[in-house]
């Protein structure tokens, strides 16, 4: 089309309202729940972009497919229709559903992991990470340095380091690998894409070592399309057919369908090798569920088949693509200091060029996270040493990398004056930036305590 704005490719079909806290209501929240944005009721968050996990809006088809779910608890209609739909975009031979993300990963670490392994990956997601350290192993981020770079402009900057995936096996030795993770987008690190380039040189030293290569596959069709925009040769492909291309060079893929599966819940394991599979089955019976439902109802698994064939769609990632885009653009251009370029599926926001006057300890992207709640109603989430911050045997915390605030942008929820909105919220915040004092964590659970953790202000 011959014009410049991109228009959401759908028109409204239901609407949900919003709430509108006052800023006492807000500042008396802020107090009740610790400084910690999970705390938080829905009902007192006027923008939620504390995440695009489940939070996005299903299509008519899908609520359509919903109402034709097939509820028999073996052998469901709808298990084979997400099956068949899994199997034609990934080229997989196994497909086992779980009811998210994190139980596919439960179930493939406990099969494949041992303790005292090392699990490579571009840079882990917390729970990935959290499901690694759970089977006590090691789970190691090796991302290029461009992509620790806030201001670096590599179009790939969540490629892995190939050099030094191949050093780590090295190092630790081949049999203490028990297989190469690549997350596609890298969402910890940015939501930033890793190019077919990249997956296929990680393929070729996973051969050369013989050490299975599985994907994080969330947000695999944002990936695609990144690919399809920035890497020589694929333009005129379709998304389908880079998708089609990544999954063939891997092993398998743990998947949240609550990302790229426009859907509000589910997941799923999808592999090749049939022994692994059948183990992981034996503890998905144990802990989610029969095989051809693994913890979700049939009509969850029709949503997600439904869903995964939309994500797919050109107008669709051009404009979910191009959404994130907007706000990043809406926000760097009045001076707000960002991860550029902008990821998928967020902007993050970088607290600690945006707040230099607080140190890592004191959590600068929490305390950035807060303001932006307090100034008005935005949640984001931060990315840094809360979440990512390893305490050391003297009890002081080895930072994270970055300090990051993430603005998640969910999937066709909110339009483009609700993210006007948002980018006046960030301004409004930069604009007092020298007036935000840090925070201290007054309770906090043993692993994923970003989830869960009280803070007091400094
Ligand atoms: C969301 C996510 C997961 C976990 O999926 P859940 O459905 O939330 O359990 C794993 N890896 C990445 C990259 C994710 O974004």
């Amino acid at each position: 089309m011959p014009y410049r704005t991109i228009i959401e490719p759908f028109k409204i079909h239901t609407v949900q309202a919003i709430n509108f806290p006052t800023l006492q209501e807000r500042e008396a929240a802020l107090e009740r729940i610790g400084y910690n944005l999970f705390g938080l009721n829905g009902a007192e968050v006027i923008i939620d972009l504390l995440t695009d996990s489940g939070t996005g809006a299903m299509s008519s088809k899908q609520w359509a497919g919903m109402m034709d779910g097939d509820e028999s608890y073996a052998g469901s209609r709808s298990y084979y229709r997400f099956r068949d739909t899994i199997k034609d975009i990934t080229g997989f031979a196994e497909i086992i559903p779980t009811h998210q993300g994190r139980a596919a990963e439960k179930i493939l670490f406990a099969t494949m992991v041992s303790p005292g392994d090392v699990v490579p990956n571009n840079t882990h997601f917390d729970t990935t990470r959290a499901n690694v350290e759970y089977q006590e192993a090691e789970a190691r981020d090796l991302v290029i340095a461009e992509g620790k770079d806030p201001s670096s402009m590599h179009p790939f900057k969540g490629d892995m380091d190939v050099a030094a995936l191949e050093r780590t096996i090295e190092q630790v030795g081949r049999d203490r690998v028990p297989l190469v993770m690549v997350t596609i987008t890298n969402n910890s690190g940015g939501g930033q894409p890793v190019s077919m380039a990249n997956l296929r040189a990680v393929r070729e030293v996973c051969d050369r070592y013989d050490i299975p290569f599985f994907l994080d596959a969330c947000r695999f069709a944002e990936n695609a399309w990144f690919i399809k925009q920035r890497e020589e040769g694929y333009a005129d492909k379709t998304p389908r057919e880079i998708a089609r291309e990544m999954f063939s060079l891997v092993d398998g893929c743990t998947m949240s369908a609550k990302k790229d599966g426009l859907a509000n819940i589910g997941g799923f394991v999808g592999l090749n090798d049939p022994d692994v599979a059948r183990d992981c089955r034996n503890l998905l019976i144990l802990t989610e569920g029969f095989p051809t439902y693994g913890g979700l109802a049939g009509y969850d698994l029709e949503a997600i088949a439904q869903g995964l064939e939309e994500v797919l769609e050109e107008t669709y990632l051009q404009y979910r693509i191009r959404s994130t885009a907007y706000l990043a653009e809406k926000v760097s251009s009045a001076g707000v200091p960002i991860v550029r370029p902008p990821g998928g599926h967020a902007v993050y926001l970088d607290a600690k060029a945006f707040l230099p006057h607080i140190p890592p300890h004191q959590y600068p992207a929490q305390a950035l996270a807060v303001e932006l709640y307090r100034e008005g109603g935005v949640r984001g989430v931060e990315i840094g040493s809360v979440m990512f911050g390893r305490p050391k045997p003297d009890g002081s915390e080895e930072p994270a990398a970055m300090e990051l605030v993430r603005l998640a942008v969910p999937r066709r929820t909110y339009t483009q004056s609700h993210i006007d909105y948002v980018g006046e919220v960030v301004i409004a915040a930069a604009e007092r930036a020298e007036d935000i004092r840090g925070y201290r964590i007054t309770d906090q659970a043993p692993w994923l305590r970003h989830f869960t953790a009280r803070f007091a202000p400094l």
